[in-house]
């Protein structure tokens, strides 16, 4: 049996259709560098998707591959729940330093899902202990938040989760962030928070939001009261240009939700991270109502925050930041030249090293974004599409060739594949 086989045999692939697994030629990863996967079969791939979007520096980074290491030699994990651990500590006054939060605390989980969910009770239970419980929540159109129950209702349904429908609890759709604005103004005394996805919305195949809307929406939460919850899992930790994308649109969120690339795509783990003025509203008596009682088993594990730490030290140590912008650059200049003018491309979206293609195909069934990125994966760079749209998302430590060679394969994935 081939690898291939063995995999589609007992292996379940989220968000795909495992009848059509195979027949899509899916890459049996084996190993990495740098940017780069190696297959089964040694052949070897640029991850031009940063592994669906967790992968900042690369794989296998020495100093990152050392601080899991240095960790094991000390312990793999302890819990949360009442007691605590050096290096969680350690990670959270490192990160209380850089996050857009004033005052922040950090309840930390181990999925993108599992901190929206937290940050969802927290908002809730915020207005119960206050003695004012509101039960009205806003999420703009087009949103995507995770794929439990409650990050679902959040979100806004797509990728073919409108079955799920029945189990969703109801939350205030906003069409565009102008809209979420005049919801929060006139949400009354009902509205909970309000959840966005700052910038970028990643999974909505790269839609950008306004920075200017965004500012009065946090102006607007401001004023009413209404707890501005950013969802920064896509963005968070350089994607966008800067260490937290909440920064360019002058947004102080009452809670921020982390994931991702937390780790540096390392190991799972996620945060919610409270202001200040939210935290408080949870303190009272041992044992009291006013207590959070949620936490998850792996929640701050301590490889996984060890490598976090080593990750935000080389973030800067290493300048991350100034190569996505120079990359980001580099990128619009090539897309502008060499892609954005074909036949088959429409609009052309990049922020930092966050992007999305559109293709224009003349019918759905055609599954161009599917056969396109599925020629660049025979030309060595890995793509994965989100309908008809390209998404690109290279990793931070991207070089000046391979961010060439992603659009020179991408223009010649689309000239073979988009024929009218
Ligand atoms: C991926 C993502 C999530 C969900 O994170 P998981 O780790 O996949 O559960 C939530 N919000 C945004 C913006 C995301 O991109």
């Amino acid at each position: 049996m081939t690898w291939v086989e063995r995999d589609a045999a007992v292996v379940w692939h989220g968000f795909t259709q495992m009848a059509a697994y195979a027949e899509n030629l899916p890459v049996i990863v084996e190993a990495g560098e740098g940017r780069e996967l190696i297959d089964v079969a040694g052949n070897r791939y640029l991850d031009a998707i940063s592994s669906l979007w967790v992968t900042t520096l690369g794989h296998r980074v020495p100093e990152l591959d050392d601080a899991v290491r240095g960790q094991l030699d000390r312990i793999a994990h302890s819990t949360m729940l009442g007691n605590g651990n050096r290096v969680v500590i350690e990670l959270s006054e490192a990160l209380a330093a850089v996050v857009p939060v004033d005052g922040p605390h950090f309840l930390y989980a181990g999925d993108g899902a599992t901190a929206v969910e937290q940050a969802l009770k927290i908002a809730f239970q915020y207005w119960v202990n206050r003695g004012e419980p509101r039960t009205g929540f806003v999420g703009l159109g087009g949103a995507y938040h995770g794929d439990t129950i409650g990050a679902l209702s959040l979100g806004d349904r797509g990728f073919g989760t409108t079955i799920f429908e029945p189990l969703l609890f109801p939350v205030r759709r906003a069409a565009t962030v102008e809209d979420a604005v005049d919801a929060v103004l006139r949400g009354g005394d009902e509205l909970a928070a309000v959840i966005v996805e700052p910038l970028v919305q990643a999974a909505n195949a790269m839609a950008m939001l306004d920075p200017g809307a965004l500012a009065d929406l946090g102006a607007a939460c401001a004023e009413t009261g209404v707890l501005l919850i950013c969802d920064e899992v896509a963005t968070g930790f350089g994607r966008t240009g800067t260490l937290f994308a909440s920064e360019q649109c002058g947004l102080r969120p009452d809670l921020l939700v982390l994931g991702k690339g937390m780790s540096g795509g390392y190991l799972p783990l996620s945060a919610t991270v409270a202001a200040d003025r939210v935290f408080r509203a949870f303190l009272g008596p041992d044992l009291s109502d006013r207590t959070l009682y949620h936490g998850h088993s792996y929640g701050g594990n301590a490889l996984a925050c060890a490598v976090a730490l080593r990750h935000l030290q080389l973030l800067e140590e290493w300048d991350v930041l100034a190569n996505v912008r120079a990359r980001e650059a580099q990128l619009r200049a090539g897309l502008d030249e060499a892609v954005a003018p074909l036949a088959a491309v429409g609009d052309v979206r990049l922020r930092g090293l966050m992007g999305g293609v559109d293709l224009l195909a003349p019918r759905p069934d055609l599954r161009w974004g599917r056969r396109v990125c599925a020629a660049a994966v025979r030309r060595g760079v890995l793509l994965r599409p989100i309908g008809d749209t390209v998404i690109l998302m290279a990793p931070l430590t991207l070089s000046a060739e391979e961010a060439d060679r992603i659009v020179t394969v991408l223009r010649d994935a689309i000239l073979e594949v988009c024929r009218p």
